[in-house]
């Protein structure tokens, strides 16, 4: 491709709002022009790369035995009202009415779809196993569409569904979708990290998700450097060591009201009272569908929002308001598990790894010492609620956990039957017996990819391309092309690799080597040629990698 001839301009500067490294970078480089927040229109530069992601993509596919199909982004809402995912989406779908008033959607995920297309076409075991897949726009109307591709209202996303009439067929299927997935990032250039993911409210068994490490990823990563062991925060366990003991040994001691005047945090009760916060427990209060949730947990822990969401099953959770804790007769700062009525209470497991803890009186000015689960309350549900962090000790061998930030590039999900049932793809058994099939679904988010490829892979001149997705493989500088026996290089060489079916990006402009040189490290493509009087004078032509230092 000659740069003379090449739709899309190179900037100087980055628009202002452009938030991170690959927005700043992709505006500069003119591979992508905004349209509306979160949309964007790809130039011939980003959109050679995302079809070198998608190729990558389908070959794998393939592969594994996946079918490529092409579903529509236009839907009609009746069919998210059926799952009960129109209200779970919320304002997150966009919605529209075609000109006889019927409810329409732009589908964020196909699901729906996809066991609608399965119900029809399926209907013995014999059809099964099956995998169908497809590479389309996806629209989510997102609350805060941020960094260019990497959170878009409008993005590209390869998503794959998984058929399979028993449990172990499920485990196989997702199996090979995790190696297929492996396979795809390693050769993008792109090595991801696969973490355990939360699997939500619709509560799949397993889910894990494909990372990239990366500073503007808003997902955070626990891991274990010792064992391995890798999980998303809002998912991650973590071993709890138990608080010291209160005596000599565990024995519950008597309860015993003490007043702490003015203490309403637990680090100010902790203090008051001279015990460490491990030995206090915290209650907090969540609302969610107008109902109060008395959350309680060890005083050192802190909720985790996301496995309390999954554990009530409801939408919308939020910390209640000071109005909504007092309508329930509680009070907040001093509020006790102990006597507590008329509320879900729900406890983290922590509360019974020790015991002789102080809890809230639920009288102003005053706690308890020597509260012990379950003999002085109890709860309707005692689970893992708690928020893993830095340092904690990883569940599975006790090393402390380290962080990274990153970017999910991919999520695979076992479904089990949440949309078959609901929608009615079943199959017929060996048995002779009608049962639901068995789903998993398969996310890659292509145009996020992008992004976080570049998110990884920059330095303060530009983008430095992983080879497997550069949109060509060489940059090709002509300096001083006004002279023929310059130009007569410049091009013959150009001509010669293009035959060859090298792809070649030839800066054929009359600019200064300052600019062409600026604008290649810009664009970041693999390999730098320069074709110059000087390097004509000793019959060469320059060769440079992007990584390498100039
Ligand atoms: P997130 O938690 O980042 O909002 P998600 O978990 O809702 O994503 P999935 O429904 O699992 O996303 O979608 C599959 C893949 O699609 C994700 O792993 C991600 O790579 C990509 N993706 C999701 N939302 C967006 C978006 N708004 N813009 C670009 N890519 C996206
Ligand atoms: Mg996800």
């Amino acid at each position: 491709m000659r740069m003379t001839r090449m739709f899309g301009k190179t900037l100087r500067q980055a628009p202002a709002e452009a938030e991170t490294a690959s927005h700043r970078l992709m505006l500069r480089a003119g591979m992508m022009q905004q349209i509306a927040a979160g949309v964007y229109a790809y130039m011939p530069l980003a959109w050679r790369s995302l079809r070198k992601i998608e190729e990558i993509i389908r070959q794998e596919m393939n592969a594994a035995g996946a079918q490529e199909v092409h579903m529509p982004a236009l839907q009609p809402l009746e069919l998210w009202e059926q799952t009960d995912r129109a209200a779970a989406y919320g304002p997150v779908l966009f919605r529209l009415h075609d000109r006889r008033d019927r409810d329409m959607v732009l589908a964020p995920t196909h699901e729906e779809v996809i066991t609608s297309l399965v119900k029809a076409n399926v209907g013995s075991y014999r059809d099964l196993p099956l995998n169908l897949y497809q590479i389309q726009a996806k629209f989510r109307d997102e609350p805060r569409p941020r960094a260019g591709l990497l959170r878009g209202r409008e993005f590209t996303m390869k998503d794959a569904y998984s058929f399979d009439a028993t449990q172990e067929g499920l485990d196989l299927s997702y199996q090979a979708m995790v190696q297929a997935y492996r396979n795809i990032f390693t050769r993008c250039g792109l090595p991801t990290m696969a973490v355990e993911a939360d699997s939500g409210a619709i509560g799949g068994k397993d889910s894990h998700e494909f990372v990239l490490p990366a500073e503007a990823g808003e997902d955070t990563i626990l891991h274990c450097k010792a064992c391995g062991y890798a999980a998303n925060a809002e998912r991650a366990s973590f071993y709890l060591p138990e608080p010291p003991p209160s005596g000599p040994d565990r024995t519950p001691l008597p309860l015993q009201e003490v007043a702490t005047p003015g203490a309403k945090t637990i680090a100010a009760v902790a203090a008051y009272l001279g015990v460490p916060e491990s030995k206090t427990l915290k209650a907090v209060f969540y609302a969610a569908s107008g109902k109060l949730y008395f959350v309680v947990i060890r005083g050192d822990l802190d909720v985790n929002e996301i496995k309390l969401s999954n554990t009530i099953k409801a939408q919308g959770l939020h910390m209640a308001t000071d109005e909504e804790v007092k309508a329930a007769g509680l009070v907040a700062g001093f509020a006790s598990p102990i006597g507590v009525t008329g509320v879900t209470v729900i406890a983290d497991q922590s509360i019974a790894s020790g015991g002789n803890y102080v809890v809230g009186a639920n009288r102003e000015g005053y706690h308890l010492r020597n509260a012990n689960f379950p003999r002085d309350f109890t709860a309707d549900i005692v689970t893992d609620i708690a928020l893993a962090k830095e340092g904690y000790a990883c569940p599975k061998c006790r090393t402390p956990l380290s962080s990274t930030r990153g970017v999910e590039v991919g999520h695979v999900f076992k479904l089990g039957t949440f949309y078959s049932e609901r929608l009615g793809a079943t199959f017929v058994d060996e048995a002779g017996l009608q049962r639901p099939i068995i789903m998993g679904c398969y996310g890659i988010g292509v145009t996020r990819l992008l992004a976080a490829a570049i998110e990884q892979n920059h330095d303060d001149k530009g983008i430095i391309f992983p080879a497997p997705i550069a949109p060509y493989q060489a940059h090709l500088v002509g300096l001083n092309l006004e002279r023929d026996d310059v130009r007569q290089a410049a091009d013959g060489l150009y001509d010669s690799l293009t035959r060859q079916s090298f792809e070649v990006l030839y800066d054929d402009r009359p600019e200064t080597a300052g600019v062409k040189f600026n604008d290649a490290d810009l664009l970041g493509l693999p390999v730098r040629l320069v074709v110059s009087p000087r390097n004509l004078r000793e019959g060469a032509v320059e060769v440079k990698g992007r990584r390498e230092e100039r």
